[in-house]
């Protein structure tokens, strides 16, 4: 942490300690900081005697995805997104997929200017249905994302948290109380997995899942990426497989994708298509009713099945809709059981489509 004059917007989720530091209470990592110091997110700093969040305001870049990319199966399906993220991270995944943007230390990343205001309207304009804080982890921005999920859900569009769920609890009522869905990584399930490859701790994660699902309406679906040799043996597989069923139910849908090497982790080979089909299919052994792979092809994954009848109700290839058998209140079109989730009449067509959207479109 090195000291140097930092700007930005006060932050919320601080307290002074004895020594005359500063406590960050944002995030498990209860960084300690001397004026100019910033976090371990980057993104976070002492300026004087507050903190503030630098990013405010700052995104490194927006584009139009299909909801199925979050990867949300569950939540307006075949919708687009409205995605955007800013920079740092407050975990240090030696495997990141996203460190152009997670890892950046020189916010000059940070080139697109947009309020909260400039943000939703361009949703409106662009015919998103929702907008999602994506690609870094909004715990790092909370103040940007509540603010922007307020002027969201002025204008009628949902919002979108695509987290770590690395965050302590007080703040952590206040990011999903202005969220419609999420998607939570559950990144391995042992203890170690998390030290050693995130600095961080698998119980707070754990603790977001079960207050999303016990204490929330927000509607959230798990994603496990699979690194071969680290945390895709069979046994962790099934033990995190049995904990959701036992702790979250059966309706949370789970996500297992494949890696691929980047970042820190260029020494392992991608994660083969015959890993990702054993994990679907010891979880669902277990009974979870929802279970996906990703990041391959595979439409038998990835479609959508009535657990009533079994009969496939959403198909999916790739993140294209190719079936669709649900009724207007979600229901199974053959039996009438209702399928979890967020569903409205019919579906979005966007396809598999993505598209950046320029500065200009999105305003200052
Ligand atoms: S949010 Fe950033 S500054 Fe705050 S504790 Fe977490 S890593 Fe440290």
């Amino acid at each position: 942490m090195q000291a140097e004059t930092v700007e930005g917007m006060p932050g919320r989720y601080w307290h002074r300690i004895d020594d005359g530091r500063i406590q960050c209470d944002l995030c498990p990592r209860c960084c300690r900081l001397h004026d100019g110091q910033r976090g371990l997110c980057f993104v976070r700093a002492r300026a004087g005697e507050q903190m503030v969040l630098t990013t405010y305001g700052r995104s490194s870049g927006f584009c139009i995805d299909p909801i199925e990319k979050k990867p949300l199966n569950h939540f307006l399906p075949g919708t687009p997104v409205l995605s955007f993220g800013t920079a740092g991270c407050n975990l240090t995944c030696k495997f990141c997929q996203n460190w152009d943007i997670s890892k950046a230390r020189a916010l000059d990343r940070l080139q697109d200017i947009a309020s909260p205001e400039a943000i939703a309207d361009s949703a409106v304009r662009s015919g998103c249905r929702s907008v999602a804080f994506t690609y870094n982890d909004p715990v790092i921005f909370l103040e940007y994302a509540v603010d922007a999920a307020q002027a969201c859900h002025a204008r009628g569009v949902k919002t979108v948290a695509v987290s770590a769920g690395y965050i302590c609890a007080e703040p952590r009522v206040e990011l999903f109380r202005h969220m419609d869905a999420a998607n939570i990584d559950l990144k391995g399930f042992t203890e170690s997995f998390y030290r050693n490859l995130c600095s961080a701790r698998l119980a707070p994660v754990l603790e977001t899942l079960e207050y999303l699902r016990h204490e929330t309406p927000v509607w959230f679906e798990i994603t496990t990426l699979l690194i071969p040799g680290e945390n895709d043996s069979a046994a962790e597989i099934e033990a995190l497989s049995r904990w959701v069923m036992e702790r979250l139910g059966p309706d949370v849908p789970l996500h297992f994708t494949a890696f691929h090497p980047d970042w820190k982790m260029l020494d392992k080979a991608p994660t083969p298509p015959t890993t990702l089909h054993m994990a679907r299919r010891i979880a669902r052994g277990i009974g979870l009713r929802h279970v996906y792979t990703g990041n391959i092809h595979d439409p038998e994954g990835q479609s959508t099945y009535c657990h009533g009848c079994g009969a496939r109700i959403i198909g999916r290839d790739w993140h294209d809709l190719t079936a669709w058998h649900v009724t207007a209140d979600g229901s199974c079109a053959f039996c009438r059981t209702r399928c979890p989730g967020v569903f409205e009449t019919g579906h979005g067509t966007w396809g598999r489509r993505r598209r950046g959207l320029a500065v200009q479109e999105i305003g200052p």
